[in-house]
């Protein structure tokens, strides 16, 4: 990290560590008035290494926050209508207030088919049609927690997108898609860049986005010459070596404000995941007791 850096930085770490603290006061209320305490299901599909690492951490910050999680592991040859019908069962369990399929599954398996048995109103990873769909005509429902943890973040530091130009870099159905519509839904003019986009027009469209999120998956894609001056600039890229989709150095010296990898936007995921389950937990618990 060059000293010469001017932007702010969004620190996701601190702000994630509150909405975890925060959701944990809430389960324990929950749990203190009706005895229900809250419920993730974790599933997981085979044995990738970075797969299992991201749903031990799950697990453990649900620990943390006095949300119970149960876990369900599958052998890499689960086929779609097994997988399905684990999904199903877990969707129809009272016990059970949120599921989390981690993914990618294995190329065998239809993953559409897969988040598509998982109940709308337990679907706190925000992946289902139904979901997308809710969010899509600001209805009530959960997002996907990535670019939900982005929108926290926004606020958080007081960037109100409204009138704003924002650059979607990345148009994936978990991050780019929606981190787009929620920016939408905010009233800032959007504007998507993906990989048909070519390289002069997404030059173009970056140095005069106020708002840039990155969500592609290559490190240091962009770069601090097409930052414009004081824009926010929101990385949620991993690549391996800790390094996000930003060039850091040279955009932090043009950026207003800029998340850092690690430390921005990965957190505000998990405690994003962690509040839409007790947020579900709250919802079903009041609807058994309607
Ligand atoms: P993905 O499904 O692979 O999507 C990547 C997107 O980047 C696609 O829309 C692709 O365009 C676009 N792209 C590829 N090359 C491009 C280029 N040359 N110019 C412009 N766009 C290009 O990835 P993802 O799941 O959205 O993840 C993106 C990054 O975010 C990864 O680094 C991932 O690790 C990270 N991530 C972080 C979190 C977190 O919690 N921090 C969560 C999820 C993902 P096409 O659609 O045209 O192929």
């Amino acid at each position: 990290m060059t000293t010469t850096a001017a932007a702010r930085l969004m620190d996701g770490g601190s702000l994630a560590r509150r909405l975890v603290e925060e959701t944990a006061a809430r389960a324990a209320d929950l749990t203190r008035r009706t005895a229900v305490q809250p419920c993730l299901a974790t599933v997981l599909v085979g044995e990738d290494p970075a797969s299992v690492t991201y749903v031990r951490m799950k697990r453990a910050r649900c620990e943390k926050a006095g949300i119970r999680s149960r876990h369900v592991e599958l052998p890499a040859a689960t086929t779609t209508e097994e997988l399905v019908g684990v999904l199903t069962d877990l969707s129809r369990d009272p016990g059970v207030h949120g599921i989390l399929l981690q993914h990618p599954v294995g190329p065998h398996i239809d993953e559409r088919a897969a988040f598509e048995a998982i109940a709308p109103e337990k679907d706190v990873d925000g992946v289902t049609t139904s979901s997308f769909a809710s969010m899509s005509f600001g209805l009530p429902g959960f997002v996907s927690c990535t670019p939900g943890g982005i929108m926290r973040l926004l606020d958080a530091y007081d960037v109100d997108p409204a009138g704003k130009r924002a650059v979607v870099v990345g148009r994936s159905a978990i991050l780019g898609k929606p981190a787009g519509m929620l920016l939408l839904a905010r009233n800032a003019t959007v504007t998507y860049c993906h990989s048909y986009t070519p390289a002069a027009e997404l030059s173009a469209a970056l140095r005069e986005a106020d708002i840039v999120v990155a969500a592609v998956g290559r490190p240091r894609f962009i770069a601090g010459e097409d930052i414009k001056p004081g824009a926010v600039v929101v990385d949620a890229g991993y690549n391996e070596g800790n390094v996000g989709d930003v060039d850091f150095d040279s955009a932090a010296e043009r950026a207003g404000l800029i998340t850092p990898v690690p430390g921005g936007v990965g957190p505000m995921t998990i405690a994003t995941l962690l509040s839409q389950t007790v947020d579900a937990a709250e919802r079903q618990s009041a609807a058994g007791a309607a």
